[in-house]
């Protein structure tokens, strides 16, 4: 016990004597951030930590997907579809229970973001579209989030069936155009093709602003645009690439650590109480979907509407994980 407490007494002279840098901060490390990371994604980004910060998908790479392998398997429709739903005045879920596709609404015609895989454009977009009363021919813009097909393959359907415009990242109209016609779903011919310092896309009363957030693939384009929840409007972030499966190299996770900063702060310039990604999986779009059906008590919030903070969150969150997969490669 004496021994012990010496020990400790020394311990504490030690301590009072160190110099004055040893008050500096820790030093920042990937489990630092990892912490981090989980304390920004609380409840509600959970699944997105798990999936980028604990298992990142490209920690084992994996063969990319052949575009133009002739035999594709169709998922047993059980598994995907989802009926169309009014979500907001403005905005309708079209998408399956895995991926987003959504219809924006505006005064001289359809938004259209994201495109879903080919198997799912006609019963999810085209038919979805019709059952809520909306007319496809209207549908004057497809904006795709990034060139991967579980959102690209509808493109170019909408766009000759319908004279649709594709908007896409740069880089991705790049990686699209090389794909051979016998793709799936097809190759859309370029149209508005948005570079580095982003660009808006403006449909009557209606304005996306979009933010080129590279990162998940090269032209990935994150939006800002407006949904109307009865005499309120609100603003929404949604985020164009959410998945760690890009070449694993250190500039990359710079990359998409930089474009997360860039969105943070775009988001919180627009005042955006809404986060929005592309898979139903990080932004629980179908559940919340099904429950804007739902009658709400006097002041309760819409299911998607949370606040500035909590859209932040998400977006420091994917940041963190990034630069805490880039610091493991230094
Ligand atoms: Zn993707």
């Amino acid at each position: 016990m004496r021994i012990q407490l010496l020990m400790t007494a020394g311990l504490l002279v030690a301590a009072a004597t160190q110099p004055a840098h040893a008050q500096a901060p820790a030093p920042v490390t990937p489990d630092s951030l990892v912490t981090a990371a989980k304390k920004a994604a609380g409840q509600d980004y959970a699944g997105t930590f798990l999936r980028i910060c604990v298992a990142p998908d490209n920690l084992t790479p994996r063969p990319a997907p052949n575009p133009a392998a002739a035999s594709r398997t169709v998922p047993d429709r059980a598994n995907w579809y989802a009926q169309p739903y009014k979500v907001f005045d403005n905005l309708y879920f079209i998408g399956t229970k895995i991926h987003s596709a959504w219809a924006l609404t505006a005064s001289e015609g359809i938004i259209v973001i994201d495109t879903l895989f080919d198997y799912a454009i006609e019963p999810e977009i085209v038919e979805g579209l019709t059952k809520l009363g909306l007319e496809p021919r209207n549908i004057k813009y497809v904006l795709i989030s990034h060139a991967h097909g579980d959102h690209d393959q509808g493109a170019a359907l909408l766009q000759s069936r319908y004279g649709a415009k594709v908007v896409m990242g740069a880089a991705d109209w790049d990686a699209t155009l090389q794909r051979p016609a016998t793709a799936a779903g097809g190759v859309p011919k370029r149209d508005v093709s948005v570079g580095p310092e982003g660009s808006a896309i403006k449909l009557g009363d209606t304005t996306v602003k979009i933010v080129a957030t590279p990162g998940h693939t090269p032209g990935t384009l994150s939006y800002l645009f407006p949904v109307k929840d009865g005499t309120r409007t609100l603003t929404v972030a949604y985020s164009g690439g959410t998945a760690f499966n890009f070449p694993r190299r250190a500039e990359n996770f710079a990359i998409y650590r930089d474009s997360a900063k860039k969105m943070a702060e775009a988001a919180s310039a627009a005042g955006a109480t809404v986060l929005m990604t592309n898979h139903t999986e990080f932004d629980g779009a179908y559940d919340r979907a099904r429950l804007a059906q739902l009658p709400r008590v006097a002041g309760e919030k819409h299911p998607y509407e949370t606040d500035g903070a909590t859209v932040q969150r998400y977006f420091e969150m994917t940041g963190e994980c990034a630069e805490a997969q880039r610091l493991t490669m230094n």
